[in-house]
């Protein structure tokens, strides 16, 4: 079965596509948790950072030159943002095609609550 970011990548599924290259497309995320959410996503399916090989090393380096970019495209560099890659159910995933979420916009406040 395709996952979600599969169909978007394939063009299956809408979505405000904001990069593509061959080997990543980024796009809007569809319930923003900041005034720039974008979705940074490999097109070859990685299902967690648990599956990525050692021979995804320049791809995984690639979603941060994307993210770099996007964040200087966005306005949001010289402030600030957050990079967040959630993995599995204590991470949080909730769509298992690996993807890089790019936050700015506004202060993010703490990472997370301390113990
Ligand atoms: P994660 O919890 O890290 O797996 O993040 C999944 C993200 O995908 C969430 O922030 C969702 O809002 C986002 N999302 C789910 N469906 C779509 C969609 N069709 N288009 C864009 N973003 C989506």
């Amino acid at each position: 079965m395709p996952t979600l970011f599969e169909k978007i990548i394939s063009g299956e599924l809408p979505a405000t596509i904001v990069f593509r290259d061959e080997r990543v497309t980024a796009f809007l995320d569809i319930h923003p948790a900041a005034p720039v959410h974008i979705l940074i996503v490999p097109n070859k399916a990685i299902a967690t950072v648990n599956d990525i090989a050692d021979s995804d090393e320049a791809l995984v380096g690639h979603l941060f030159i994307v993210a770099r970019d996007l964040a200087r495209q966005y306005g949001i560099a010289a402030e600030g943002y957050r990079l967040i890659i959630n993995c599995n159910s204590h991470g949080g995933q909730e769509v298992y095609h690996l993807h890089m979420h790019l936050l700015g916009g506004r202060p993010l406040g703490p990472m997370l609550q301390r113990l």
